[in-house]
């Protein structure tokens, strides 16, 4: 196997750094990337780039938006062409099974396509009723030059929510991934030259968080910070921006609850609860993670759940047929171990799994078996942290108002699952969740039209939608004397 080796990409080409970062596979550890380690002043050559980029107004921040969509349509029509490497890619470097790493690369390639269309039609205002000697005009400008800063779990998902949103309405960035997968964010980079997207548009520094990230949030040359990762981090960027009033985008962890009534269609509850738990190996910020059950089904459901999760694949990367991959790293599959520990000393009951799986050429990755625990109550830490493993906590209620307490039990306020047949019920509970998604009958729902993002500690600003394409934008009110 060879080992792809990166440098950063700046100003539309690649510059080699002293030190590098390795990544080793996740699902049986050999050596897949080599990525260029940055510092602070590769930040600073990049966002100067990405600054003259944006200032010359006509090569990409002053050209009409119909030009802009053309140049992105472009580039996509280049990841299109690239899909199946680029999901090779993703698939290795995060440990996922191939057919889902295939299926956000084109689901990035969908969220690409909407926001191209946007960019023919971002709103302004006429205001012609402030006198008659007055017209106002309400216009959205560009925010400038974006640092974006994101995780491991979903590198071109999360990259995507963002990147052709801030592209179509005219801004440049600076990306500086997860250094555990960024094989893919530095590919469709050097792509975007190729489909004709000028020079210091698109920049990506790669390295820690603690200097590439940390250099990031604190330059004083970048007007805003796009970030997707853990709530800890979010709010160190938070504050980090306030002391310049650096503009914030933050999309972080989740908790959510599937609420299940005792008269909602058992199977595809079944269905949903299970996906919902288990995809991307559990590590995903909307993760169903916590099951609300009404007590009076509770037992049949929980057996039926313990069955279909016998059923489920676990396999490398390669795996046509696997459900379930690797956990990111060694230090991750430990952690969600000790979470499962934690579990069966508090008291929950293990249903199935709760073990590491190194059997059918699985022993050199970091495998975890989906995990259930039932009789888990709200104190309980299982019920709590995010955990981002194949890990289910089930809980037992009696009444919706009960449930709906549970759900809302957190500080985290990502999204929300109700399953009944009563369409009453669900509007009522639907409208109590504290979440930014809450899904009917279905659950990971996800479309390109729809906004995406965090109550409470799960974020701050919207993702997808028109909403995700305003966040990069300023409104500017410009009064006019007639
Ligand atoms: P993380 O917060 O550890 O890291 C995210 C990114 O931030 C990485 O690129 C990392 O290098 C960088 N970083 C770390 N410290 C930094 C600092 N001090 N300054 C600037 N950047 C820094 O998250 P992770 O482990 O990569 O991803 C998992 C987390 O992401 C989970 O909490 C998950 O819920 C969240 N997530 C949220 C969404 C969403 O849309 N809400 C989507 C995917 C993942």
């Amino acid at each position: 196997m060879t080992v792809r080796e990166y440098g950063l990409w700046i100003n539309g080409g690649w510059l080699k750094t002293a030190r590098t970062i390795e990544r080793t596979s996740p699902a049986h550890g050999a050596p897949l990337a080599r990525f260029a380690e940055g510092g602070e002043g590769e930040v600073g050559a990049a966002v100067a780039a990405a600054r003259a980029a944006f200032d010359n107004r006509s090569i990409w921040s002053g050209i009409p938006g119909s030009e802009r969509a053309k140049a992105i349509t472009r580039w996509l029509e280049l990841i299109v062409r690239d899909t199946d490497r680029l999901a090779t890619i993703e698939a290795e470097e995060v440990g996922k099974p191939i057919r889902f790493a295939k299926g956000e690369t084109e689901w990035a390639i969908e969220l690409g396509r909407y926001a191209a269309a946007l960019a023919y039609q971002i709103p302004g205002d006429l205001v012609n009723n402030i006198g008659d000697a007055n017209l106002g005009l309400v216009s959205r400008e560009p925010r400038g030059v974006i640092g974006m800063i994101t995780p491991w779990n979903f590198p071109l998902v999360t990259l995507f929510q963002k990147l052709p949103f801030a592209l179509a309405a005219g801004c440049t960035v600076v990306i500086k991934p997860s250094e555990l997968t960024a094989g893919t964010t530095l590919e469709v980079a050097a792509l975007a030259r190729e489909a004709g997207i000028p020079d210091g548009v698109i920049n990506v520094v790669t390295g820690s968080g603690r200097t590439v990230g940390e250099a990031l949030t604190g330059h004083p040359g970048v007007d805003m910070i796009s970030f997707t990762g853990s709530t800890v981090v979010g709010k160190r960027i938070a504050q980090r921006c306030a002391e310049q009033m650096k503009r914030v985008g933050l999309e972080l962890g989740g908790k959510a609850a599937n609420i299940v009534f005792a008269d909602a269609d058992i199977d595809s509850a079944i269905d949903g609860i299970a996906f919902g738990y288990i995809l991307n190996q559990g590590e995903e910020c909307v993760q169903g993670t916590r099951l609300l059950i009404e007590e009076s089904i509770a037992d049949d459901f929980i057996r039926q759940l313990v069955e279909r999760s016998r059923k489920i694949r676990i396999g490398l990367p390669d795996d046509e047929q696997a459900d379930v991959g690797a956990l990111i790293h060694e230090q991750h599959m430990e952690k969600v171990l000790g979470y499962i520990r934690t579990g069966v000393e508090q008291g929950a009951k293990l249903e199935i799994g709760g073990e590491r799986l190194t059997d059918n050429g699985l022993g050199k990755g970091y495998f975890v078996a989906p995990t259930i625990f039932s009789g888990v109550t709200p104190e309980m830490t299982i019920f709590r942290e995010e955990i981002f493993g194949p890990v289910l906590a089930v809980t037992t209620f009696k009444t919706a108002e009960e449930a709906i307490r549970f759900a809302n039990d957190t500080n985290y306020g990502l999204g929300n699952g109700v399953w009944t047949k009563d369409i009453d019920k669900a509007i009522q509970v639907s409208r109590e969740l504290k979440s930014g998604t809450v899904y009917v009958n279905t659950f990971l729902e996800t479309s390109v039209q729809m906004p995406f993002g965090g109550f409470k500690e799960s974020g701050l600003g919207r993702e997808n939608g028109m909403d995700g394409l305003l966040e990069f934008t300023e409104v500017k009110s410009t009064f006019i004397k007639l």
